[in-house]
């Protein structure tokens, strides 16, 4: 059996107060026909990154509205995440070698999954390319019953994929009954499957990453890591990878203190498990820290967890987002949604997040980052405004109710559909 991910209870109702009485009673209507389904979802890691972030909100809220739904993570070993890491780089825009062998720890590592599989389900979501070929390799596994529904979740924008590494999955994510992207842009062309669904990921605003907090108690956690709370302060919350570019807002860090010389900024990064470039990211974001006092440089190895995570995004003047390439950018609804403004990089979904000029700016270079946070370090008024404007824009589009919807329409459909 695969490993079962522990969650906490949510409950439905408790959202109403947020997203208003309309969006809940939208919501119990779409579950009510899905009552009882045996819902799963499949990823590979636990925590950290973005897709733990969204399960172990989304499963519990199918829960408390009556579907049978758990969240397992596949068996992996450090040889088949270093390939997957590589797939997931290639499926971006890198160009990498996809040799047999490669294929073959993939592959390999899909057969024992395949064989840990247990279980009976309505419906199967399988999330990214980890899990992807899984179900070419299920067979007349008691799992892959007829009436089971298949939905691939593309986290990531494959407007770039690599082709040789795109063909290799595109025929084991054809197998799927629906495949559900954060984009239209992010759809390869090339990808045949009759259900192709969009829905971005969203926040959770009661769990504790985002929950209100007093701002002493965000004063003392900044200052329990060397923070000064009386000072500018600059934040990009993100996992160590080159995409998410850390060493480029550390060259924006630096051009903006030639003007604002109290500056600081405050890299916070999770290690996931199944990504184990991050060490060496790392190493490198530490290099061109090059020992200033002021670029702090945080992870869960130094327990930052969910509290100081929330606690740093409401603390900060100027959250940035500088991705180079970008899924969805969890982290911009999660700054906006406590009122920061947000530089983040023209990628991916964060242009659906940071209306250009209106809830922040949108970038594309070093000197556009810094140009635009010495702006907004400059007129706090505006930072504020700013702010203010994209929490309604998150209230609005990006929170998990918005989510729990589109997916009880997915599951909807495709219970109509015929086996
Ligand atoms: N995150 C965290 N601790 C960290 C860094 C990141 O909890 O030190 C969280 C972050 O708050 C967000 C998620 O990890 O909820 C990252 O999701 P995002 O979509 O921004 O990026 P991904 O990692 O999926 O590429």
């Amino acid at each position: 059996m695969l490993e079962r991910v522990p969650l906490l209870e949510k409950e439905l109702d408790q959202y109403a107060a947020i997203v208003g009485d309309d969006a809940v009673d939208r919501i119990r209507a779409l579950a009510e026909p899905l009552r009882g389904a045996r819902v799963l979802h499949l990823n590979a890691t636990p925590y950290g990154g973005g897709v733990a972030e969204l399960l172990a909100t989304h499963v519990p809220l199918l829960r408390s509205v009556g579907l049978d739904a758990e969240w397992q993570v596949m068996h992996g070993s450090d040889e088949f995440f270093a390939v997957t890491k590589q797939v997931h780089n290639a499926l971006q825009g890198a160009h990498i070698e996809w040799t047999p062998d490669m294929q073959r720890t993939y592959l390999e590592k899909i057969l024992d999954n395949a064989l840990l599989l247990e279980g009976e389900y309505d419906f199967v979501v399988a999330h990214d390319p980890q899990p992807a070929a899984l179900l070419s390799f299920l067979g007349d596994s008691p799992v892959n019953r007829p009436s089971t529904r298949w939905v691939w979740r593309c986290h990531i924008d494959l407007t770039d994929a690599d082709p040789t590494v795109w063909e290799f999955f595109r025929p084991h994510v054809e197998r799927y009954d629906a495949s559900v992207w954060t984009m239209p842009a992010f759809v390869p062309d090339s990808l045949q499957m009759d259900t192709v669904v969009f829905a971005p990921p969203c926040i959770d605003p009661l769990s504790v990453k985002n929950l209100e907090l007093p701002e002493p108690f965000v004063a003392e956690i900044c200052r329990q890591y060397g923070i000064d709370p009386n000072r500018p302060l600059i934040c990009q919350v993100s996992r160590f990878d080159p995409w998410k570019d850390p060493v480029g807002v550390i060259e924006a860090y630096r051009a903006v203190r030639q003007q604002i010389p109290g500056a600081q900024l405050l890299l916070a990064g999770s290690m996931a498990t199944d990504d184990p470039e991050g060490f060496h990211v790392w190493e490198q974001v530490e290099a061109a820290r090059d020992g200033d006092p002021d670029v702090h440089l945080l992870s869960n190895i130094q327990q930052v967890g969910n509290v100081q995570i929330n606690a740093f995004q409401r603390a900060a003047d100027v959250v940035i987002q500088k991705s180079l390439r970008e899924g969805f950018g969890l982290t911009v609804s999660e700054a906006l949604w406590k009122g920061r403004p947000v530089i983040g990089g023209r990628a991916g979904g964060i242009v659906l997040q940071v209306r250009d000029g209106l809830d922040g700016y949108l970038v594309a270079s070093v000197e556009e980052t810094a140009k635009r946070t010495v702006e907004l370090l400059g007129d706090l008024d505006l930072a504020e405004s700013m702010g203010e404007s994209g929490r309604e824009h998150v209230r609005a589009n990006f929170l998990s109710t918005r989510e729990l919807e589109d997916w009880l329409r997915v599951f909807g459909e495709l219970a109509e559909q015929p086996a």
